[in-house]
């Protein structure tokens, strides 16, 4: 990391008295680890300081077990939200404006001074500091390495968060781009007290629905033929997601635990009608494929193997456009 930026990210929160933070649409582990390791670390370091955590929708997965500070999450209009109100805006774990304001359509203003501290390959947001880290597997790998180096002291809760996001990321301890290096991370983070257990019991805690969903999604794929790699997918239409009840993060899930563990196929995706038009692609693949291109191209982003996108259109008219761009693709 470089110490250059981590000095000059400190020193802009000592200035600041009203901080903003974001939490991403669709809230994850490691958006909410970050959003709220980062919101306790400012109020150590000066507990006279304003910090407002605010995302474009309600955080619909039950984070609570993690902090007290998951119900003071603010959802605020973004095109209307008075930032000049704030000092700081500090950017966790997105990588684009539309990732930050939840739409397209909506972008952040040029006025206040912006942090983004990121793990996501190409971020294109414009901060005044940017501290982006694609070989970490999570922000908030990036957050104990900024807090160590600021001498915080990391109590229970909060290397708690910071692990959350950790084992959000890695799919629990799963997928690392730097195996030895992150296992000493979470080791560290173990020895200064992290909850492994609590986040374990939240982490693998099921309805019956969400699995019956699962089950309906795997039953779905196909393997397919593109240009010269093989892929597997699946898509849901509305109508029938709305026969499990919604799950939330089921998708994410399907995708990350089975994907690109398919014997034969080098990456995969699935297809969920979230709101009526709305369609969500997630996408996963082996170590060498980088599907992040695939989901770029679509409009959306992520990381080498796992990458995403939402996408606005009618079911099966988008469905027919997005297999004709992958069957065409050099991926
Ligand atoms: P998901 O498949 O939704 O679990 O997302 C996989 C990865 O892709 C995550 O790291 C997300 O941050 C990223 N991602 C998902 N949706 C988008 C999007 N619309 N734009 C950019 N990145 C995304
Ligand atoms: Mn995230
Ligand atoms: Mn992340």
């Amino acid at each position: 990391m470089s110490n250059i930026k981590s000095s000059l990210i400190f020193l802009a929160i000592k200035k600041a008295k009203k901080i903003l933070i974001n939490i991403h649409p669709h809230a994850d582990l490691d958006a909410v680890g970050s959003a709220l390791s980062f919101k306790k670390v400012i109020e150590k370091i000066d507990n006279k300081k304003t910090v407002l955590i605010v995302s474009p929708e309600v955080v619909k997965e039950d984070f609570s077990f993690l902090s007290d500070d998951v119900k003071k999450i603010k959802v605020i209009d973004f095109s209307a939200f008075d930032f000049d109100s704030f000092d700081l805006f500090l950017i966790l774990d997105a990588s684009s404006d539309d990732r930050i304001t939840g739409s397209k359509k909506i972008f952040l203003p040029k006025s206040i001074k912006k942090i983004v501290v990121d793990h996501h390959l190409d971020n294109l947001v414009d901060g005044d500091i940017k501290l982006v880290e694609d070989k970490a597997c999570a922000t908030c790998e990036i957050l104990f390495k900024l807090f160590l180096d600021w001498k915080i002291e990391i109590d229970k809760s909060l290397s708690t968060l910071l692990l959350a996001g950790i084992a959000g990321d890695t799919v629990f301890f799963r997928y690392f781009s730097d195996v030895k290096k992150q296992w000493k991370i979470i080791d560290h983070l173990l020895n200064l007290g992290a909850d492994f257990n609590l986040i374990r019991d939240h982490y693998f805690s099921y309805s019956l629905p969400f699995l019956q969903f699962l089950g309906e999604f795997l039953r779905r794929l196909k393997i397919e033929k593109g240009k010269n790699k093989k892929f597997v997918w699946a898509a849901m239409s509305f109508e029938d997601y709305q026969k499990f009840k919604l799950p939330l993060a089921g998708q994410s899930f399907v995708a990350d635990l089975f994907l690109a563990a398919i014997k034969g196929v080098d990456f995969g995706f699935l297809i969920l009608e979230k709101e009526k038009n709305k369609l969500s692609l997630s996408f996963r693949s082996k170590a060498e494929i980088n599907v992040a291109k695939i989901a770029q191209k679509l409009g959306g982003g992520g990381h080498k193997n796992a990458a995403g996108v939402t996408i606005e259109g009618e079911f099966e008219k988008e469905i027919e456009k997005i297999l004709k761009m992958i069957k065409s693709s050099n991926i």
